[in-house]
């Protein structure tokens, strides 16, 4: 603690010692800024002194030449001529051959254009002068706001070399335990309170995102189990009894089959979630005709699923930018899902084309078994599968809407759901617009 102090104390010696080598820094700056200024100004009034003496000049000389010879030109040669002193001199012009024009006495005016000069230059001395004196501290004035600045600069620099602290920092980190979920970093000091917050923001994200793991390596082990747990129950059986019983090995042998495809199936789609998830899942964009890429998933299920009527319709031509095989990958999940979720002969719609704001989508509609507005709300979570369906024999897994969520949100796409129970669902799929420079 007794150190801590210490540090303090020089901190703020060191503090107040930069804080008058500052204000000798700005002092010096701001003699310079008005050094410059008084010489502007004074560059100035002499201009501007020199330009009117000329102006006036030039307007004396036409207007003599008008009243006394009628126009005024360049080309006459003037004289200013005096014999004692400058008050009496005599302004002379002759034409271009040498003859006298006229002659006045301008002595007079002489005189008058001197005093209200004297006058002038002194006013204008006397600015100067002001300006020279105070100028100083009107730049300092200005200059506050950017010495404010400076010396919080420097406050903030000294802060950063108070080691203690940061040894107190580096501790409380390095105490941290693993096994304490909830533990954060509290060190109750005001001036390491964005780090403390950040550090802690940190930790539940990574907490956080550690147990959204631990949920679902168990829930993919628990998921395994069940297949295995089949199969070694007819391996036993087959062991035991069905050597030579060839109905027991027929069902066995199917239902084995079964098991296995589930599995593979099971652990191929938790490999697409695991690289999704670890940014591995590589995708290849470029602008596709959606609706020819839907077109050939509607050609496809054609063949692949005679049990069930599809129509394909199509809203417009739609073009997407995206990775071809994923965007046929997630169609195929939803497609597959109304096929499972809806009697045999029924129909299955595949849409496609501009959606309502001009966007391009596709959708798949069924008249299915439909779900409860609860099971809409989770149908993307992992392995989730609605009460209806959980027991039956459609050999779903609850992660392929998992994984189409995941394709449709790495596109910045979205979902908008319709699925009312015993009438059927309706996903449809909304990509952004796409600008031909993608
Ligand atoms: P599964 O492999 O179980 O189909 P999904 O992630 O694809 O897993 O779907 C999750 C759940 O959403 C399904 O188990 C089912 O309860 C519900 N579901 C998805 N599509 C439909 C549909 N077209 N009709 C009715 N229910 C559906």
């Amino acid at each position: 603690m007794n150190k801590e102090r210490q540090e303090e104390h020089v901190q703020e010696k060191k503090l107040r010692k930069n804080s008058h080598s500052d204000m000798g820094r700005v002092t010096s700056i701001a003699r310079k800024i008005n050094f410059a200024q008084v010489g502007q100004l004074f560059c100035a009034y002499v201009g501007m002194d020199v330009f009117i003496l000329g102006v006036l000049v030039v307007i004396a000389v036409i207007g003599m030449d008008q009243q006394f010879v009628g126009e005024a030109s360049f080309r006459y040669f003037r004289e200013l001529s005096f014999r004692t002193d400058i008050w009496n001199s005599v302004y002379k012009v002759f034409d271009t051959n040498g003859i006298l024009l006229y002659q006045l006495p301008v002595g007079q005016w002489l005189r008058l254009l001197a005093d209200g000069g004297v006058i002038v230059v002194t006013i204008q001395a006397l600015d100067v002068v002001m300006l020279a004196c105070k100028g100083t501290k009107q730049v300092r004035k200005k200059l506050r706001p950017l010495n404010q600045i400076a010396a919080k600069a420097q406050e903030l620099s000294v802060l950063a070399f108070n080691e203690t602290k940061y040894h107190n920092l580096e501790n409380a980190i390095t105490n941290l335990s693993t096994d304490e979920i909830d533990q954060g970093i509290h060190m109750h000091d005001k001036e390491l309170q964005g780090i403390e917050t950040a550090l802690n923001g940190l930790l539940e994200r990574i907490r956080a995102s550690y147990k959204q793991q631990v949920r679902f390596v168990s829930d993919a082990s628990h998921e395994l189990r069940t297949p295995i747990a089949v199969i070694q129950g007819y391996v036993n059986m087959l062991d035991r009894w069905g050597k030579e019983d060839t109905a027991i090995l027929t069902e066995s042998i199917e239902a084995i089959q079964n098991e296995a495809n589930h599995m593979q199936r099971l652990v191929e789609q938790l490999l697409f979630l695991a690289r999704g998830d670890s940014n591995r899942q590589i995708l290849d964009k470029k602008i596709y005709e959606l609706n020819a890429m839907m077109r050939e998933v509607y050609e496809e299920s054609l063949m692949i699923d005679e049990k069930h009527y599809y129509r394909f319709e199509e809203l417009g031509k739609a073009q997407v930018y995206g990775d071809c095989d994923l965007l046929k990958q997630s169609a195929r999940i939803l497609i597959d899902n109304a096929s499972k979720y809806t009697k045999e002969g029924e129909e299955i719609v595949i849409r496609t084309g501009i959606w309502k704001d001009g966007s391009p989508f596709y959708e798949v509609q069924d008249n299915g078994i439909g779900m409860m507005a609860e099971d809409v709300t989770h149908v993307f979570d992992r392995f989730y599968r609605a009460d209806a369906v959980r027991g039956s024999k459609t050999g779903g897994t609850g992660l392929g809407l998992s994984i189409a969520k995941w394709i449709v949100d790495n596109h910045q796409g979205y979902y908008d759901i319709v699925s009312r129970e015993g009438l059927g669902t309706r996903f449809s799929v909304v990509f952004p617009k796409v600008y031909e420079n993608e």
